[in-house]
């Protein structure tokens, strides 16, 4: 039998946390056959410990037999160490009378401290994932404090609206969700992100011509899709979790295990594809293979798309820009 990896997960008592450890517990995510270790970091606070401790004796109690073991931990220094794989959901929630700029400032000091732990004790070729938001910009920080660590390591979540995008043109197309291939979401996982479906095809079919409704994408599909969260807050009066949990197995497992020639959306670092700046965690449509993502390249991007492009690619260098002085 395989030899356990090691997951840490971050803000393991958050709802999405909840949502998400039973499910790579069970194999969902890497695996049926590959046991895992679970480093769980909570912040050092008692209630969050504490909170920390049932979910582990929830765990316990599903005898999961691909759960080869399980740490709580407060320091990032040992929740990472020789970790394999890092998805890290937990932090700093906008408080009341909070500005943007507070928030990326909290989340930068907990990116910053995070990436120099991966940098210090993880594995050297740790896969990490950032769900926390804002995702792009926490990834960026986290992979500029790791210097030693492979740039391409370093990832955000976007997964989560490329899925929204594919219930929606499943919905208006009344085909099934699992027919729709070639889907790219482009940008920051933001409302300001891009769900293109140019591309995509069912059954060999062009999606965009069956559609055929230009004024439904642009004052229906794009605002369904980027106005969703906060469409789930008002109806359920919490964040989606559970959706947001899956789409971090989504992305965890077909980086590792490959989506067989299939596009997905992922936030990776740019070398400049699509004239995006190096270094900016962009949301790509890429392929999977081999545990390594690879960005789809040479797409048409007409104007109306570049137009979009810039507008996310703006907001993300605002973001860097508003925690340039702290890397
Ligand atoms: P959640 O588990 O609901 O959310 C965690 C993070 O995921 C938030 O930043 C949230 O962003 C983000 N997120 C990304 N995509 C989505 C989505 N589609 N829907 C909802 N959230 C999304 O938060 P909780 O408050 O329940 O739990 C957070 C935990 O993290 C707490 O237990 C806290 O103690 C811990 N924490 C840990 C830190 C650390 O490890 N150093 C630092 C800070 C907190 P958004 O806020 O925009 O909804």
């Amino acid at each position: 039998s395989k030899k356990p990896v090691r997951v840490a997960v971050t803000g393991a008592a958050g709802q999405i946390g909840y949502a998400l450890l039973f499910r790579i517990a069970s194999g969902e995510m890497l695996g049926k056959d590959q046991p895992v270790i679970l480093q769980l970091l909570e912040i050092p606070d008692e209630k969050a410990q504490k909170a920390l401790k049932g979910v582990m004796m929830e765990l316990e109690d599903c005898a999961f037999p691909l759960l080869a073991g399980m740490e709580a931990h407060s320091d990032p220094m040992t929740a990472f160490k020789d970790t394999d794989y890092a998805l890290l959901v937990g932090a700093r929630p906008r408080g009341p009378g909070m500005e943007r700029k507070d928030l990326l400032s909290a989340n930068a000091q907990i990116f910053t401290a995070q990436g120099k732990a991966l940098n210090a004790v993880a594995s050297r070729n740790v896969r990490v994932l950032v769900v926390g938001n804002p995702a792009n910009t926490n990834a960026y920080i986290a992979m500029k404090s790791a210097p030693d660590l492979p740039r391409k390591n370093f990832t955000a979540m976007l997964r989560l609206d490329h899925n929204r995008a594919l219930s929606q043109i499943a919905a208006k197309t009344g085909k099934p969700v699992a027919s729709i291939e070639k889907m790219a979401v482009w940008g920051n996982h933001s409302p300001t992100m891009y769900a293109d479906y140019r591309f995509a095809t069912i059954e060999g079919q062009s999606v965009k011509e069956m559609i055929n409704d230009e004024e439904w994408n642009r004052n229906v599909f794009l605002p369904t899709v980027g106005k969703r969260g906060a469409a789930i807050i008002e109806a359920r009066g919490l964040s989606s979790a559970a959706s947001a949990a899956n789409a971090a197995i989504d992305h965890m497992r077909d980086w590792a295990l490959g989506t067989n020639g299939k596009w997905v959306t992922m936030g990776v670092p740019s070398n400049g594809e699509y004239g995006i700046p190096k270094d900016v965690i962009f949301g790509y449509p890429v392929t999977c293979e081999g545990g390594e993502y690879k960005i789809v390249e040479g797409l048409p991007i007409d104007e109306f798309s570049q137009e979009r492009l810039n507008i996310t690619l703006k907001e993300l260098q605002e973001e860097q820009d508003g925690v340039k002085h702290l890397l």
